[in-house]
């Protein structure tokens, strides 16, 4: 992976991203990084965060586990961005970020306990082609939590309240994202992978998938 189209996840774009996500996204890291360990029952072994971006959410469920997390992103400047939170957090020795598109893994099959995304699939090309190398590299008895979420309906509103501000278009983009339209779209993506077992947990503020393999 040396090239890297420019997209709002680059350049300025990624500097944006840390900014609200130190802002007012901060609370829902540890909120949601307490929702996997509780769903998944895994607080060890190796996990990877797809689409980690500036890294939060890999560090809270680092933080909050004895789990060593692969901080996974295709954006060479949002792993710059999440090697220096990694850093300066003190966790370097249990957050690595890694370079890597959701579209080729770069794991042995079955080879990973836990995989973590946040916010990243609403973004992906092929989202089928990306749930089968999910699968692909999940161990036995190994978990997914992968979707979308705000933690809670009430960190949610508060969210929304802040970002009316700093994006007046964002309330729209969040909204469609977690459409009932999208989500059926997801859930069909899911079958076209061949992927049967799984549970969805939604609610006003989340839309997660929990695989198991
Ligand atoms: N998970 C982080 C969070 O919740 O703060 C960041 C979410 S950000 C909205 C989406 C991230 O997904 C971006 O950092 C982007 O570069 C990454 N991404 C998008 N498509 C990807 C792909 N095909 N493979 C890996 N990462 C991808």
């Amino acid at each position: 992976m040396t090239e890297q189209p420019h997209n709002q996840f680059t350049g300025r774009g990624a500097g944006r991203m840390d900014a609200i996500a130190k802002g007012p996204f901060a609370p829902i890291y540890p909120v949601i990084a307490q929702q996997i360990l509780d769903t998944c029952s895994i607080s060890a072994g190796r996990c990877i965060d797809i689409g980690c971006g500036p890294g939060h959410l890999a560090m809270a469920l680092a933080a909050a586990s004895d789990l060593v997390i692969d901080a996974l992103d295709s954006s060479a400047d949002m792993l710059e961005i999440a090697e220096h939170n990694i850093r300066k957090a003190g966790l370097a020795d249990r957050v690595h970020p890694v370079r890597g598109d959701v579209n080729d893994l770069p794991y042995d099959d079955g080879s990973v306990d836990l995989i973590v995304s946040r916010g990243s699939l609403f973004f992906w090309e092929n989202r089928v082609r990306a749930f089968s190398e999910i699968r692909r590299i999940l161990r036995p008895g190994g978990r997914t939590f992968v979707g979308g979420g705000f933690g809670t309906p009430a960190l949610k509103a508060a969210i929304t309240e802040k970002m009316r501000e700093i994006d007046p278009e964002w309330e729209a983009k969040a909204a469609e994202r977690l459409s009932r339209k999208n989500k059926d779209a997801i859930r069909r993506e899911l079958e076209q992978a061949g992927i049967t077992a799984y549970d969805i947990h939604e609610d006003e503020a989340a839309f997660w998938i929990i695989m198991e393999r």
